[in-house]
């Protein structure tokens, strides 16, 4: 645009056009930024916010309109994504001028929030500008960023909703929110020193505290010294120590009692980032998205980072800070790397509340640093990682809920509850499923209250009452029982879907896969529609249904879940399924049990007793690192597989595989193929024999096991003649095995379908259970055999 004024607007030339946008649109300056446009323009009008997006009408020269509508577009706010704009005709008005109208005035409230979203540069800028008036203040914030979703109680988005209500703007912060040319303009959040929340540090050993940058101070100077300061952030609180100094994770390890799981490291800026990992072009643009999630990248050798952070691992989980309060502590240049782990004990939900911090965390935290804007919603970070050269979601949390996912069409009201670990549960109506935050394991009530807190709030968020609950074939999980019970109590319908089904209509759905597919579930456990348990799974699937075209075959499950927990177990298992005796000496020194351990399992699988059956390649995994690795026991599921994945992330991929082996499958009877994996055991053991390196071992494996997929994949394509391939399954996580299938499976000349936007693993099963009942509640909009 020239700044030059426009010649006198000819009638006969003006028109009137009604827009309205979708999309991420609320909260995030939408309106503002119309506003701006408009004035640019020389157009009148008004905007505001209406139930699913934006209501804009604008009139001017024609010229203008049409520009007006291609700088909606091309130049909006970098919070907002839109979905769509539709434009139509309107009648002439002849309005004053432009404004920005209050939502009542449209007739309808404003239901979106916005995701939480990481402190822009400008805000950045301003915290580090000793001449600034928010100089180092931890709260800043504008409408390109800072909390949203974490801070809401219910609709609308506006300030009395947030936990910001009980802070009175001083005149400076309003007269930036209600200027609409201000980057504040009605940023919920806004505060300054004068008007705003308050930091203060607090000791566990004395009750000694301080306030303000003080604060801040003593909590850098405590981290250097080695301590665990409990940070309250913008989803719960973490806890933090100097990530370069070993004694100091120890001690938080011990005093959480969480040994194995690798901790995520927080460090200043993209340039740290690189200095501790190995980062792709693909990993840094993750790093940097306002989203900010925890970035699993490969770890630079000697960067200085603790081995206790993630003992034995070949990765690292690192992210950037995107909250004020942590560009103040990384401010400091004795700071490196702090670690920055969700702080509760074990699998209980991320603390929020400041007393329940003192009470819950007062044995691990030698200082608190809190402040006083309440969180109302508990998220955590999320995880993400470059998988076969694409962004994949590992915990879809902060920076992503509660934004919605698309489907392939229209659901009714639904509520899907998900699964039993890494819970997560899904809203839907019409074409977006809504996923809560990750929730963590449904093992316990106080995992199940977590649930109750954020269905409620969600169900208020969108103003979804759902007509149908769906729920996993799993009788025994805590998330069916407490489905069937919801569901009863308000009289309403339930869909049960089997677990591999729902991994495989995820998938199909963020690809608005409408027909039939091979679908491939490679997965840790599910319950089978044959009552025994599921994981390495090909299915041929519709959204609305499946027929099972091969599976793994089935092992013994010595003692059940504890097999996930001590894969020396499911080692036995698969040596015995394999044909080898478990009591034997060279068996039982392989999978390193004692001569009683041996006798007592076998003669549990012989007898059966407590010895489900299953099909899960999760458990292969398992039970190859239990042998390679000498991993009888693991701190959390799927870490012996991941220990596995890790050593072999230096091999080459140009290995020879190891055989799998094919019986049965008849598809004119529906009778499956089964895949066995003793003659890859046989080669594993003589390699092992032969002392081959665990690094080849395990790439042997790997590239076994995709080889044996890619083979079913084709006897799938002569029986059925699909040649396009879903991929899910927990075992998708694992970066090595998702990028040989998919080449494999290319190489074949089918087309191949990954997630994106929603976790392979269970933290995306409540997705694929939206997509599996909205199919099925709405048969005719399918057509069932298209593909
Ligand atoms: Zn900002
Ligand atoms: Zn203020
Ligand atoms: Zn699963």
């Amino acid at each position: 645009m020239t700044g030059k004024t426009h010649p006198k607007r000819e009638p006969h030339n003006a028109l009137r056009r009604g827009v309205v946008v979708r999309g991420v649109v609320q909260g995030v300056g939408f309106r503002p930024f119309v506003y701006r446009l408009a004035l640019e323009e020389g157009l009148t009008g008004f905007v505001g916010n209406d139930t699913d997006g934006l209501t804009i009408e604008i009139e001017g020269p024609e010229k203008r309109v049409e520009a007006f509508l291609d700088r909606l577009q091309c130049e909006a706010p970098p919070l907002s994504r839109i979905d769509s704009v539709a434009v139509r005709e309107m009648a002439l008005v002849a309005d004053s001028g432009f404004r920005i109208v209050a939502s009542e005035v449209l007739g309808r409230v404003s239901t979106g929030i916005p995701a939480d979203a990481a402190t822009c540069p400008d805000c950045l800028r301003e915290l580090l500008d000793p001449e600034d008036r928010r100089y180092r203040y931890p709260f800043l914030n504008c409408t390109n960023c800072g909390p949203r979703f974490t801070i809401t109680r219910r609709i609308p988005y506006d300030r009395p909703q947030t936990s910001m209500a009980k802070f009175t703007m001083c005149p400076a912060c309003q007269r930036e929110y209600d200027d609409p040319l201000n980057r504040r303009f009605h940023a919920q959040p806004n505060a300054c020193w004068e008007c705003g929340p308050r930091v203060w540090l607090v000791q566990t050993a004395d009750s000694e505290s301080s306030s303000g940058d003080e604060a801040v101070e003593q909590a850098l100077q405590l981290l250097m010294d080695g301590k665990i300061v409990a940070i309250k952030g913008i989803g719960g609180f973490h806890l933090s120590v100097d990530a370069t100094n070993q004694a100091a994770v120890m001690r938080l390890r011990e005093r959480k009692r969480r040994y194995g799981k690798p901790l995520a490291v927080m460090v200043r800026d993209l340039e740290a980032a690189r200095q501790v990992c190995v980062l792709t072009t693909e990993e840094e643009a993750l790093l940097m998205t306002p989203a900010r999630p925890i970035v699993l990248a490969r770890r630079r050798d000697g960067c200085g980072i603790a081995d206790a952070v993630a003992p034995g691992m070949p990765w690292l989980g690192v992210y950037l800070p995107y909250a004020p309060l942590q560009h103040l502590l990384f401010a400091d240049a004795r700071v490196r790397a702090l670690v920055m782990t969700s702080a509760n004990l074990s699998e209980e939900p991320i603390t929020i509340d400041n007393d329940e911090a003192r009470a819950r965390l007062g044995g691990i935290a030698d200082a608190f640093l809190m402040h006083d804007r309440e969180i109302l919603q508990r998220c955590d970070d999320s995880v993400a990682a470059v998988v076969d050269g694409a962004p994949q979601l590992v915990r879809r949390a902060r920076g992503f809920v509660p934004m919605g996912v698309a489907l392939p069409f229209d659901a009714p009201p639904l509520l899907a509850v998900g699964g039993h670990l890494k819970n997560v549960f899904a809203l839907a109506r019409g074409r977006f499923a809504y996923q809560s935050q990750h929730l963590g394991d449904l093992e316990n009530l106080i995992g199940l209250e977590f649930f109750r807190e954020s269905l409620d709030h969600l169900m208020r968020t969108f103003e979804i009452e759902p007509q149908t609950v769906v729920h996993d074939l799993h009788p025994g999980y805590l998330s069916t029982q407490w489905a069937k019970k919801w569901a009863r109590e308000r009289g309403l319908s339930l869909i049960a879907v089997q677990h591999h089904h729902a991994h495989v209509a995820g998938c199909m759905a963020e690809h608005e896969l409408t027909g039939k597919v091979i679908g491939m579930a490679l997965d840790g456990t599910g319950y089978g529609s044959d009552g025994k348990i599921w994981g390495g799974e090909v299915l041929i699937a519709r959204l609305d249904g499946f027929e099972r075209f091969a599976h793994l075959e089935y092992v013994p499950m010595p003692g059940g879940e504890a097999a996930i927990k001590e894969p020396w177990r499911m080692a036995l298992g698969h040596l015995h399924a394999s044909g080898f005796d478990a009591g034997l000496n060279e068996t039982r020194s392989l999978v390193g049990t004692t001569e009683n351990e041996a006798r007592v399992l076998t003669r549990m699988i012989e007898r059966g007793v407590n010895v489900p059956l299953t099909s899960s390649l999760g458990r292969l995994f398992d039970a190859v690192a239990a042998v390679v690795l000498g991993r009888r026991v693991v701190d959390y599921e799927a870490q012996a597989a991941i220990e596995l994945e890790g050593i072999a992330v230096d091999e080459l991929d140009d290995v020879p595989g190891y055989e799998m082996e094919f019986a049965g499958g008849d598809w004119d009877a529906r009778e499956p193929v089964r895949m066995s994996a003793a003659p890859l055991w046989r080669e594993l053991l003589t390699d092992l024999r032969a002392g081959t390196s665990k690094a080849r071992i395990a790439a042997r494996f790997h590239v076994g096991v995709a080889n044996g997929f890619v083979k079913v994949a084709v006897l799938a394509r002569t029986a059925t003649g699909l040649n396009q391939v879903a991929l899910s399954g927990g075992c998708m996580h694992n970066r090595r095995l998702a990028r040989l299938l998919r080449e494999g499976l290319e190489e074949e000349g089918f087309k191949v379908y990954q997630h994106r936007n929603v976790s392979p693993g269970d933290g995306g099963l409540s997705y694929g259970q939206v997509a599996v009942a909205a199919a099925m509640l709405s048969q005719p909009q399918l057509s069932g055999d298209a593909h």
